[in-house]
């Protein structure tokens, strides 16, 4: 479990966090009768899917969607087997076997899937189907312009052909909207209304019709009682999809009553692995782009953009004993040196993303600092730097 004997630098994830977060979205931003996927793409957002899709569903989630048919099978392969697996993005028609074998749940666009498919099965092995039913949602273009039907014709065009295919279990058709999170909201009420008129030309045997996410959930409660169920991504991971700071403060925004906060629930740390003072005038680093002025505690951190660390985080300070430290240098692929307020000794832990005494690294606010949103700099976090499980 102590896999980082090696390098001290790891993300601790704290489970009970993360659980009371969904369990807080699960009590106040769900409506009963309503469904929760977990969305655990991308390595759970960075978190391990793994572990993350088992805590998710000891919470409470109905299932769990993903990006790709790899992601899906790993959670399957990890023994998640009796809760759907909802397969987000596009899918390739070679991979039918394994669809249907570890009973996955596609999305698709067009009828293209099936023809292929009912073609490989004339072309090779028509038994691979059985009993089994291969089951779809039918992504709907609201205004996304990245997958799915766009128009009314389009979609009779999709229910017209798909009665075609007795093995395709028609269960679900949803969209996704581009500005829940942030943007302008006049396009969400363009998009639900492009949604509803859509919507009702649904054949009443497809029973999932679902687009609520995070946002929507946590911004746009009132239009959320429609969707069947709700795809909640990063608030479960304590984070805000604007990447506003969610603290104490804001709670009474979200809801008028005296609630826990959604707090993220990834620390990302390491310690000095090496310290030395220089003399004024030593450069540091490649490109040798930074000189010292004085006397400077310099400390070497095993982390670099390999690690997720990318080199353009140099202006994000890490957290030394509750003080900000300023990274010096260029961040190589695997190390990166800062320059130290005093003396720490090898070993001392330093608080990448995190608490650290009163000061917090939020990765909402290290996205902010250099431009980019906090789903990015979760998901960077590399495959070499081990996942650490805290239970409390
Ligand atoms: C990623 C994703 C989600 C989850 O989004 P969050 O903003 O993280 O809640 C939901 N639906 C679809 C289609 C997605 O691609």
């Amino acid at each position: 479990m102590e896999n980082w004997i090696h390098r001290p630098t790891r993300a601790r994830v704290h489970l009970p966090t993360f659980k009371d977060n969904i369990q807080w979205l699960l009590k106040y931003r769900t409506s009963p009768g309503q469904k929760v996927f977990a969305t655990i793409k991308a390595n759970g957002y960075g978190h391990g899917a793994v572990e993350i899709g088992k805590v998710a569903l000891s919470a409470g989630v109905h299932g769990l969607a993903v990006a790709t048919v790899e992601e899906a099978i790993e959670l399957r392969e990890a023994d998640i087997d009796t809760v759907p697996i909802l397969v987000l993005g596009h899918t390739l028609p070679e991979g039918i076997h394994d669809i249907l074998k570890y009973q996955l749940t596609i999305t698709v666009s067009d009828t293209d899937f099936f023809d292929s498919v009912e073609d490989y099965l004339n072309k090779q092995d028509s038994r691979i189907l059985g009993h089994t039913k291969l089951k779809v949602h039918l992504a709907v273009d609201t205004g996304m312009s990245r997958i799915g039907v766009r128009t009314v014709e389009e979609l009779h065009e999709f229910i017209e052909k798909v009665q075609e295919y007795s093995w395709v279990d028609w269960e679900g058709a949803f969209t996704h909207f581009a500005t829940a999170g942030g943007g302008s909201a006049s396009y969400i009420e363009d998009q639900l209304a492009k949604w509803r008129q859509l919507e009702q030309h649904l054949p009443n045997s497809v029973k999932e019709r679902h687009y609520a996410n995070s946002a929507m959930g946590l911004w746009h409660g009132n239009a959320m009682p429609e969707s069947t169920i709700v795809r909640f991504g990063i608030a479960m991971y304590g984070l805000d999809p604007k990447d506003a700071l969610i603290t104490d403060e804001d709670l009474p925004k979200l809801q008028n009553e005296n609630l826990e906060a959604l707090k993220p629930a990834l620390e990302w740390v390491t310690e000095i692995v090496h310290v030395k003072q220089v003399p004024p005038g030593t450069k540091i680093s490649y490109g040798a782009t930074y000189e010292s002025s004085e006397n400077e505690w310099i400390a070497t951190l095993p982390i670099g953009y390999a690690d997720g660390w990318h080199r353009h985080y140099q202006t994000v300070p890490v957290i030394i004993e509750g003080e900000y430290a300023e990274i010096v240098g260029t961040i190589n692929m695997d190390q990166m040196m800062i320059r130290l307020p005093r003396y720490y000794p090898k070993g001392t832990k330093v608080t990448l993303i995190g608490k650290n005494g009163h000061l917090m690294n939020h990765p909402s606010k290290i996205a902010r600092d250099i431009g980019t949103i906090g789903y990015e700099i979760l998901t960077s976090i590399g495959p070499r730097v081990p996942r650490i499980y805290l239970e409390e």
